[in-house]
């Protein structure tokens, strides 16, 4: 998708299926279930939708899906794709892993941070994209690394440690340019720094929601993820966001939808907000 001067494209991170009950916390069962299918063991299917943003001066890649260092366990859980399904999105545009000049995380969960590192033949963790700096807010990077027993299932180390060690992490602090076109909006919510991505060019918007809206099933304010750590500040984000999308008619870019990666809004008297057009992927 062309966006001003910059092209957009949906860079997969992978497939995976996940409890559905706690995509939609606290959202009753009967409800949920009217708007999306779950399999046999009540999950649903969710995509990895990370953006690939050209911009003509850099490759920025925004979010890395689940990556390849999953367990077989886990894999077999998510019943996520074998391979780097990442790495082969790349391949399948023309690019491969050394033409990411940026990475921008969204935040640091596996299914956003696990694609940024990958094993090497040794089996250890190093950076999946030699020549890219990543960025990260520095507050979720804090929290991440502190491994509070609290939080310590919810961050893999191996998934950013090595962005450390390899000199090729580049933390911000707040809303800040991350490079010209696109800014940081830190919005909380689902972890305490959780960033969206404002990208504009030639007059023309779009904001990667990361999880504060992971599908479009969950445009409205109170349809939260039981794993949302800030559940108020979210419903109060979620609708700044989105709203931000009508008012300016800028696409909203969701990550985790099952069919869809784009989608332009309207606000709605019943569900807050309604898609107007959608598209499959950029
Ligand atoms: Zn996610």
């Amino acid at each position: 998708m062309k966006l001003g001067d910059f092209e957009l494209r949906t860079i997969s991170g992978g497939n995976y299926w996940i409890d559905g009950g706690s995509m939609f916390g606290v959202v009753p069962r009967t409800v949920w279930t009217r708007c999306i299918s779950v399999d046999d063991k009540s999950r649903i299917l969710q995509r990895t939708s990370c953006v690939l943003v050209q911009t003509g001066r850099e490759n920025v890649l925004i979010d890395t899906g689940y990556g390849s260092k999953l367990t077989e366990k886990e894999r077999g859980n998510f019943s996520a794709e074998p391979g780097e399904p990442l790495v082969e999105s790349l391949t399948a545009v023309g690019l491969t892993v050394s033409d990411i000049d940026v990475v921008v995380l969204s935040h640091l969960h596996f299914d956003h941070a696990g694609g940024a590192t990958r094993f090497d033949e040794s089996g250890r963790a190093v950076p999946t994209f030699p020549n890219a700096s990543y960025v990260v807010q520095r507050h979720e990077w804090v929290t991440a690394t502190a491994e509070y027993p609290e939080l310590r299932a919810a961050y893999h180390q191996p998934n950013f440690l090595p962005l450390k060690d390899c000199g090729q992490l580049r933390l911000i602090d707040g809303n800040v340019e991350i490079v010209p076109g696109l800014r940081a909006w830190v919005t909380g919510g689902h972890t305490e720094a959780h960033q969206a991505i404002v990208i504009k060019s030639g007059g023309e918007g779009a904001i990667y929601l990361g999880d504060i809206c992971p599908t479009f099933r969950h445009l409205p304010s109170l349809w939260c993820i039981a794993y949302d750590l800030e559940l108020l500040k979210l419903r109060r984000i979620k609708p700044e966001v989105l709203g931000t999308c009508v008012d300016r008619g800028w696409w909203a870019l969701c990550d985790h939808d099952p069919d869809h990666a784009a989608a332009k809004l309207r606000r709605d008297d019943k569900r807050d907000f309604a898609v107007i057009e959608a598209l499959a992927k950029l």
